[in-house]
């Protein structure tokens, strides 16, 4: 991604878990440099099994949002629009906020081409809360929203009709 290249935009990509099919759920960091600290969140916070603990950190005051798409398979524009969004994101060399985000929440949905539900059967989206031992995808969604302390989250859907 350009924005790697670019000195004035903090992007970093980690893999946060694995599906229940051994896929990769990705996390993507984006900030511009200012407010980064030199440690690592987990490091910060002594803590190595802290979701997130490979981003680096941010003075505490900046700012954290994070997007997600395709909890939903069959709902491929939230992947159109989430494709623009990054591109924007990679643009702003002077944004007060830390992006963090899950392009594609359901892998294994999307790979074996299902409409609503994961691997498992069941519809993420209906899962938080809930006992997400089948779900690892929501568990990493929960542990993110647990370990920062969010302004906003947008999870993009999209439905041709109600
Ligand atoms: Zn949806």
């Amino acid at each position: 991604m350009q924005a790697k290249e670019d000195p004035e935009i903090y992007f970093e990509h980690e893999v946060m878990a694995q599906t229940m099919e051994g896929r990769n759920i990705n996390l993507l960091s984006i900030s511009s440099q200012e407010g980064r600290l030199d440690t690592k969140e987990a490091e910060l916070l002594n803590d190595s099994n802290l979701t997130g603990s490979n981003t680096s950190c941010f003075r505490k005051n900046k700012m954290i949002v994070m997007f997600s798409a395709r909890v939903h398979p069959g709902e491929p524009n939230g992947s159109l629009i989430m494709q623009q969004m990054l591109l924007d994101l990679a643009r702003q060399e002077d944004s007060p906020i830390n992006y963090l985000v899950i392009p594609m929440i359901n892998v294994d949905g999307v790979v074996n081409g299902n409409f609503r539900t994961s691997f498992s059967g069941r519809d993420l989206n209906r899962m938080y809360g809930k006992k997400a031992a089948l779900c690892p995808e929501v568990q990493l969604v929960t542990d993110l929203l647990a370990s920062h302390k969010l302004i906003g989250v947008v999870d993009l859907h999209g439905h041709s009709a109600k």
